[in-house]
């Protein structure tokens, strides 16, 4: 297990990667890489999670140089990088002030892990060229790996939401990058 000063070490030294929902947060949120590095480097633990036995994380607190407020959930297991699980700036409407209780049952298909927290995110659908984006999807956030799951039930609301006959809430033009 790695201590916190290798976490530090290792984020300001740009020795990091994201899992999936940690990078659309960083990129939703705008939050550079230079920003990860100088909170990381300064960061300190504001809560551990105990209960993950197998990859213990922790969620970090850490201040850019512009003053910035960043929380970060990392792994501390051994491993060449550390991985940012989520990365956001603290809000009172994040996970993070909800009750532990919302713990959900799970089982993560990527790393076995069973213990998440639930969210709601927002999903761009390819329906046969057309894009489709539904809002507030609740979803299901691995507290170890930060994988999304989504429900059976859930996936098939959306299925029906977007295939039928219910009306968009609006329709906004949408900017398109592509890497090259
Ligand atoms: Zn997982």
């Amino acid at each position: 297990m790695k201590t916190l000063r290798q976490v530090q070490q290792e984020l300001g030294a740009g020795q990091f990667d994201f899992s999936r929902h940690a990078f659309r947060r960083a990129v939703e949120r705008n939050i550079s890489e230079q920003e990860i590095r100088d909170a990381g480097a300064n960061a300190e633990v504001i809560e551990n999670y105990p209960q993950d036995k197998y990859s213990p994380s922790g969620l970090l607190l850490g201040i850019t140089r512009a003053g910035r407020a960043l929380h970060f959930q990392v792994s501390f297991t051994e491993s060449e990088t550390t991985r940012i699980i989520t990365i956001y700036e603290p809000d009172p409407n994040e996970w993070i002030e909800k009750p532990k209780a919302e713990v959900a049952m799970f089982d993560c298909h990527v790393c076995g892990h069973n213990a998440a927290k639930p969210e709601l995110v927002s999903e761009v659908f390819n329906l046969e060229g057309r894009r489709v984006l539904v809002e507030n999807i609740p979803a299901l956030v691995c507290e170890r790996c930060g994988e999304v799951a989504f429900s059976r039930e859930t996936t098939e609301q959306v299925r029906q939401l977007v295939h039928g006959t219910a009306r968009p809430v609006k329709t906004v033009p949408m900017d398109v990058f592509a890497m090259a």
